[in-house]
């Protein structure tokens, strides 16, 4: 079958048409790539301090018309304007960061060069990789990819942007607003399409692919970069724990949990899934987190499901927690009703059930009382996901952050690390690999070279053919007396 010319959005709420757009072929996605490249070199060129000039006009255009790609982010998504705004907010700021920050990572950093090689003269040069592919999800069309492209440019690479298929209208105005600082500087191009146009993208000449989505496609695009042994940068999804202590606030933990796991409809990478507390407060959590969560109106406080399959797997999990036996503190097996997901809190279920097991994406929150942290600590790990983690407690929180199996944890809040730009962003496991975000998310987009140069000629050389036997005998010396 041929490939469709063009994909629409839609409204999520409405089922509205929002917008058309191409969806771009292989063929235009090559062309995309060989511009790219043939521009990079200049783009590299310019150095931190020009490029710095060229994103920071970019952050600042963005954020004087924020309020027009929040619109259109909430129009596609389904999320609220305020919603969308404050992603947007956090995005400018990576973006911000990212490009004054690139010249003081990715300078050249001397190193010793040991004793051995005395007379040399040693550093490393960071250099951009090329042109980076970035493939993104809908959940946050701006805030997510953005960790890519803003560290990719900024390391001096270009970048061709491949948006989600729900968000095609989000990734189009990001081309256009970088259009209009750095009009012809073919630097940053934006390929809307469908999955086949990932897989395009995938399969080109690209130097690297940054990709955020679902566990299932992040692994098939591993296996395509595999082919040519493209990197890749894998920002999958999750299902984090929050762990209460006993000792915890109980208000701001319930408060700031129920945020965590139901904000944006749940469809939040990082959003809490999960919650281990302790016995002897388990209750009086429970019973706070409940009334709270019972003043939560779909449609107000978080919109629609942005993808209306997501729908089948909200509906599965927690048909199939019911079926083993959950008790539903808020909602019921019901909570599903097209194009809202109700807020559903259940507890009593068991860890081997799809709700605490795989990636329920939904305003979900499952709740299991334990007798101590340890135990906590060990449920949480017991994950095939790393992505996140939230710890409440007022005594031992980073004590029990240190021993979570996750690339992030917040202690005493939810999700800092996404609006922190110093901190690195990213998962283990079945979470992905790679960094964004901070120093490790711009060198993530760099590749390292060595160069090791004389300094000044010593008798002792070891590179030739003509070694002496006294050079022999020095060495083996040498190395004895440093590792007695
Ligand atoms: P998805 O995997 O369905 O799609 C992500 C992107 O990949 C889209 O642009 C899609 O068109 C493209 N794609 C699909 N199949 C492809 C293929 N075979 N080859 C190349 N590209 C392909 O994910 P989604 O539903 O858009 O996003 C939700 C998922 O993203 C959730 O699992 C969530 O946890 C995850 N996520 C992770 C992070 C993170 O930083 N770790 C952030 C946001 C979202």
């Amino acid at each position: 079958m041929s490939q469709l010319t063009e994909i629409i959005s839609h409204s999520p709420s409405t089922g509205e048409e929002v917008g058309r757009y191409p969806n771009t072929s292989a063929e235009t996605i090559q062309e995309l790539i060989s511009r790219a490249k043939a521009a990079s070199c200049q783009w590299s060129d310019i150095g931190f301090k020009g490029r710095k000039v060229i994103l920071r006009e970019w952050a600042h255009y963005i954020s004087e018309h924020i309020d027009e790609l929040a619109a259109l982010s909430a129009a596609e998504t389904g999320k609220p304007v305020s919603d969308a705004t404050l992603e947007i907010a956090i995005a400018i700021d990576h973006l911000s960061w990212a490009a004054r920050n690139a010249s003081k990572y990715l300078r050249n950093s001397h190193r010793a060069p040991g004793l051995l090689m005395a007379n040399m003269k040693t550093h490393v040069e960071y250099q951009p990789l090329g042109v980076v592919g970035v493939i993104g999800p809908w959940n946050y069309p701006v805030f997510t990819p953005m960790g890519s492209i803003a560290y990719a440019l900024a390391a001096g690479n270009a970048v061709v942007f491949k948006p989600s298929e729900y968000t095609p209208g989000v990734g189009h105005w990001l081309g256009e607003s970088f259009n209009k600082v750095a009009p012809g500087a073919n630097v940053f191009f934006v390929a809307t399409g469908g999955p086949e146009t990932g897989v395009a993208l995938t399969q080109s000449d690209i130097n690297k692919i940054a990709f955020t989505g679902s566990t299932a496609t992040g692994k098939k695009i591993a296996a395509m970069c595999a082919e040519k042994l493209t990197p890749v940068l894998m920002e999958c999804g999750g299902t984090d724990p929050a762990i209460i202590d006993r000792d915890c606030d109980i208000d701001r933990a319930a408060n700031a949990v129920l945020w965590g796991a139901m904000a944006n409809a749940g469809q939040t990478c990082v959003g809490i899934e999960r919650v281990y507390v302790h016995e002897e407060i388990a209750d009086a959590f429970t019973t706070k987190i409940a009334e709270l969560a019972s003043h939560l109106v779909p449609g107000k406080d978080y919109g629609a499901a942005t993808m209306p399959r997501q729908l089948n797997v909200i509906e599965n999990h927690i048909r199939d927690a019911a079926s083993k036996g959950a008790e539903f503190i808020i909602g019921s097996a019901d909570s599903v009703q097209p194009p809202y997901v109700y807020p559903t809190i259940m507890r009593n279920v068991p860890e081997n059930s799809l709700a605490v097991a795989e990636e329920t994406f939904g305003p979900t929150l499952t709740i299991k009382s334990v007798a101590s942290m340890s135990e906590a600590i060990s449920l949480a790990n017991a994950s095939n996901y790393g992505l996140a983690a939230s710890v409440w407690s007022k005594r031992h929180g980073k004590v029990i952050a240190s021993q979570l199996h996750c690339g992030m944890v917040s202690v005493n809040s939810v999700l800092a690390f996404t609006a922190t730009p110093t901190m690195p962003f990213g998962g283990v496991k079945q979470s992905g690999y790679g960094r964004i975000h901070g120093p490790e998310g711009l060198r993530e987009f760099a590749y390292t070279r060595a160069i090791v140069a004389t300094r000044f000629n010593i008798p002792l050389v070891f590179t030739t053919f003509h070694r002496k036997v006294f050079v022999d005998k020095f060495i083996k010396k040498f190395i004895q007396i440093l590792n007695r």
